[in-house]
């Protein structure tokens, strides 16, 4: 009676699109989540970059932000990207608006300045292996600190953290559903989410073409 996994993307505001079309080529039913009711029966989820402060809004409105915070502490995987990673970080330097705060990072928003506010970069991220990941910087937060349970995952050529992840939070500065490297997305569902053999298609045939990211 197994059902295929769901993977939630939040579609209050932001790109939502682009990690539903990710998701879906790597052989996942996705849901895009605008409603309670919609947060039941996920395996993860996704909260896509856009602006903080309206997604934050968007999340009181819709009443969303309570059961979402439940359901993260009671283990829920999530994946967040740019304004995703500021909404799940315990603190973003004392600005006032809505948050889910549920992991241990100091993220400082807009930390890349006027002059540079959209840039892509190479990164180092061991976990995915040795190619360098390409990645889409639009206004984006940076990692300031990170609390014990914390590990990092990417860095910037300075030594800037922009990837993280604390057990089943999963995040990153920059915009991994852009490019067409699908390996963070695919890290995200193996390595967080924990999708077995059979839960997954195109996953399965990554495995057999030899390029599986870790
Ligand atoms: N600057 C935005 C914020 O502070 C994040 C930008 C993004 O998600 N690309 O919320």
């Amino acid at each position: 009676m197994a059902e295929s996994p769901t993977i939630g993307v939040l579609a209050l505001q932001g790109a939502f699109v682009e990690h539903a079309t990710m998701l879906r080529g790597l052989g996942v039913d996705v849901r895009e989540v605008r409603l309670p009711a919609q947060l039941r029966g996920l395996a993860g989820l996704v909260i896509p970059g856009g602006e903080s402060t309206t997604i934050g809004k968007l999340l009181v409105a819709y009443e969303l932000l309570a059961p979402l915070r439940e359901l993260i502490a009671a283990g829920l995987p999530v994946f967040g990207t740019c304004a995703g990673m500021i909404l799940l970080a315990k603190d973003i330097g004392g600005l006032e608006q809505p948050l889910l705060a549920t992991m241990d990072l100091r993220v400082r928003r807009n930390a890349f300045g006027r002059q540079l506010q959209s840039f892509e970069a190479d990164l180092r991220v061991p976990v995915l292996g040795e190619r360098p990941l390409r990645a889409v910087f639009i206004r984006a937060p940076v990692v300031e600190a990170v609390g014990l349970g914390v590990e990092v995952l990417g860095w910037l050529d300075d030594g800037r953290i922009v990837a993280a992840r604390q057990g089943r939070l999963l995040v990153t500065a920059f915009h991994p559903e852009l490019t067409d490297d699908d390996r963070l997305h695919r890290y995200f569902l193996e390595q967080v989410v924990g999708l077995g053999h059979g839960e997954k298609r195109a996953l399965t045939h990554a495995f057999a073409s030899g390029d599986r990211p870790l």
